[in-house]
């Protein structure tokens, strides 16, 4: 974990948040590979979710919401964790973080729990009283509950349908920590996935093992992939049943992605705080109901952090020792680099023009620096899975080396099928 941490600064993935001013706890920024990557990783979910399909479309919608929402979801009254303080030293812990009557600190004697609400508090307009209210979102979910009536309204879907979302979400976690992995301000890509009643069983497996193997065909090795049912008792209050995407972090087996059977909970709610219809017709069956719905429900920033740690490689390269990020070429922040060999002979303005013309199509790196050697090392380091190098033999026939950053094997492409070549790479899934 320190060692991709460290990559992670080292390479502009992901810097402390704040840094010059000492950082702020778990307040952590992307950098610009970092940047190339969560978006990849967020757009890999789109195209999977979205685009990629004819039943879900997309939203986008405010990270503030009416205060009422979130009566109706629960949040008011339940999103809570139990907390406990030590008499002693007054370090505040999270009850079921702390095993026995004692503080793990100084042994100290601690209160009686107390609960305390995850959500950011704020006011809306310059007036601070109880009446101007508001919350940053926890999650991005209620939205897509509470724009239920316009999306139906406004598209020609029927039953069964999504609404997906990425947008950020809040919580004032306790005890954040573990890099990407809890944070108090996140990304979230949830898709609520509305059923007939009676049909949601079948959807929830469908969807729990589709989630599965999105993170597989992008490269997660399966054996460091887990579903985890939960247990009855540890179900949320609207859930029929849960099944947690699970990776093997090095700090142990962490949940990357929840999959609920929410039911008809949600709908009901908004419908009877908001006095609104929100059931739907079926023009099949000839009946009203109030749809059930399947949350697949994830974490940019967690899946960022899973793959980095999973594609994190140390092996030899012709005796030298190299650090490699075996990231899927979709993910990975560039997905070329390219090299003159020498610094003369037409080379560097040869070069500049393939990345010139590659740059149209993907994030390609350019990269005259140093030996051939040390350049490739540069961009295994980072993920960049295809190198280009322009040497001697391209200015007599045009062709360059393509060399694979896993297998470090090179082949002599026509620099005008650069572009087919790399598109068709790219796109293959993982084994
Ligand atoms: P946890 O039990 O780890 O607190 P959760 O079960 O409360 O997570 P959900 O409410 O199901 O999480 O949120 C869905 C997804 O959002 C999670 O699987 C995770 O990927 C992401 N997520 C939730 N909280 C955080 C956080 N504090 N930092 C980063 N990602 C988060």
């Amino acid at each position: 974990m320190e060692k991709v941490v460290n990559l992670c600064k080292r390479r502009g993935f992901v810097y402390p948040g704040s840094e010059i001013y000492g950082g702020l706890g778990a307040s952590l920024d992307y950098g610009p590979l970092g940047v190339e990557l969560k978006r990849n990783v967020k757009d890999a979910w789109w195209r999977e979710i979205v685009t990629g399909r004819d039943d879900v479309v997309g939203l986008d919608a405010a990270v503030i919401m009416h205060p009422r929402v979130w009566e109706a979801s629960g949040h008011v009254a339940g999103f809570t964790d139990p907390l406990v303080d030590c008499k002693s030293c007054k370090q505040r812990f999270r009850a079921d973080h702390v095993q026995g009557p004692r503080c793990p600190e100084c042994g100290g004697e601690l209160t009686e729990a107390r609960r305390f609400n995850l959500m950011f508090k704020t006011f809306v307009g310059p007036v601070e009283d109880t009446a101007h209210v508001a919350f940053l979102r926890p999650e991005t979910a209620q939205s897509m509950f509470v724009n239920f009536r316009n999306v139906l309204e406004t598209s020609r879907l029927k039953l069964p349908f999504g609404i997906a979302q990425v947008g950020r979400s809040f919580r004032n976690e306790i005890t954040p920590g573990n890099f990407l992995f809890r944070t108090r301000e996140f990304e979230q890509m949830e898709l609520e996935f509305f059923v007939r009643p009676g049909e949601d069983d079948h959807w929830y497996d469908y969807w729990r093992q589709a989630r599965f193997e999105w993170y597989a065909s992008l490269g997660i090795e399966r054996e460091r992939l887990r579903l985890r049912p939960h247990a009855p008792d540890e179900l949320a209050h609207y859930a029929k049943a849960c099944v947690d995407v699970e990776y093997a972090f090095p700090f142990g087996w962490s949940e990357l992605e929840g999959i609920a059977n929410r039911t008809d909970f949600d709908l009901k709610r908004h419908s009877e705080h908001s006095g609104k219809d929100l059931t739907y017709f079926d023009e099949e069956r000839r009946e009203r109901y109030v749809p059930y719905v399947i949350e697949p429900a994830a974490g940019a920033d967690r899946s960022t952090l899973a793959f980095l740690v999973d594609a994190y490689d140390e092996d030899q390269v012709e005796g030298e020792a190299r650090i490699v990020l075996r990231l899927h070429p979709r993910l990975a922040p560039y997905k070329a680099a390219v090299f003159p060999l020498l610094r003369k002979d037409g080379q560097p303005e040869r070069a500049r023009r393939i990345y010139d013309a590659l740059r149209k199509h993907f994030s390609v790196d350019y990269d005259q620096a140093g030996s051939i050697g040390r350049r490739y090392r540069r961009q295994d380091e980072v993920g960049t899975p295809f190198g280009i190098t322009i040497d001697h033999d391209t200015m007599k026939d045009g062709t360059v080396t393509l060399r694979d950053r896993d297998a470090t094997t090179q082949v002599r492409v026509p620099e005008d099928r650069l572009v087919e070549e790399l598109r068709a790479r790219i796109e293959t899934p993982a084994a």
